[in-house]
């Protein structure tokens, strides 16, 4: 550790300009709520980290949806390769079928993510690049000079992950929107080992957001939704009637609503 900048060396070592450059630019997402879309560029290829966009504010009468600027794709066109995703919320996804019609490039991303994907292609009549297909976990694609493998996170969202990505100047390790959640509902624990691996081979650099992560303390667990849940049925019970509403792009948490109703076993649920 360097007693000035407070760098660790090895830090140092793997941003040294060896055989490229490296450069990550964020095209949207930084600062800003909505259409997150970055660049990880090398030498000839560029690689994007998911494709997202935003909904309008108050102060845009008349605007339905708020795509990324992507003029510096479209100018490099040619270079590039990717689009990996780290999870299917329409922030991080919503762009896609826009920015197909315009750049034809394979996509990868988690079973579920993929799925999303795929029906909103079908909504707007665009077809997958036929090199895309859904990942695991723990899978690796090599797309160029970048190999991108992805780990397992936390999220509002079943399916996921955090991407490391490695590349002749160092690696990047980018967390998708994650929590730590050691009860998940899902029951898939966030890939700590892998965490941990990733730290000890050396990481050049860390792009982490996870929500209010400035504020002090911690995020209760998934599961303690269905204990707080229950007081709720009960007095539903009573009325005769409990209406519960989940977000649609979590059907984890749907499955938990019903899944603590005394009338689980006749809901007829649709989400
Ligand atoms: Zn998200």
């Amino acid at each position: 550790m360097c007693s000035v900048c407070g760098i660790n060396r090895r830090w140092v070592t793997l941003a040294r300009p060896g055989p490229g450059k490296l450069q990550f630019i964020p095209l949207g997402g930084l600062g800003e709520i909505g259409k997150n879309i970055s660049a990880v560029v090398y030498g000839n290829d560029i690689i994007l980290i998911d494709c997202g966009l935003a909904f309008p504010e108050v102060d845009m009468p008349g605007i339905d949806l708020v795509l990324p600027d992507i003029t510096y794709l479209l100018e490099n066109k040619d270079r590039v390769r990717a689009i990996f995703l780290t999870h299917g919320h329409e922030d991080h996804i919503g762009a896609i079928p826009y920015f197909l019609k315009q750049i034809s490039v394979p996509i990868y991303g988690t079973r579920l993510t993929m799925g999303i994907v795929e029906m909103k292609l079908q909504e707007h009549q665009v077809s997958l690049h036929p090199k895309s297909h859904p990942v695991e976990p723990g899978d690796t694609v090599k797309v160029g000079n970048f190999s991108v493998e992805f780990f397992r996170v936390n999220h509002s969202i079943p399916d996921a992950t955090g991407l490391i990505i490695r590349n002749p100047v160092g690696t990047i390790v980018h967390t998708g929107d994650f929590k730590f959640d050691h009860t998940p509902v899902d029951g898939h624990v966030a890939d700590f080992h892998k965490l941990a691996q990733v730290g000890s081979e050396g990481v050049l650099l860390l792009l982490a957001d996870s929500t209010n992560a400035e504020r002090p303390g911690y995020t209760p667990s998934g599961k303690n939704g269905r204990e707080n849940l229950r007081p709720h049925y009960r007095t539903g019970q009573r009325a005769g009637a409990c209406l519960v509403v989940c977000v649609a792009s979590a059907p984890h948490s749907s499955g938990r609503g019903v899944g603590c109703s005394p009338w689980a076993s006749c809901c007829r649920c649709r989400t």
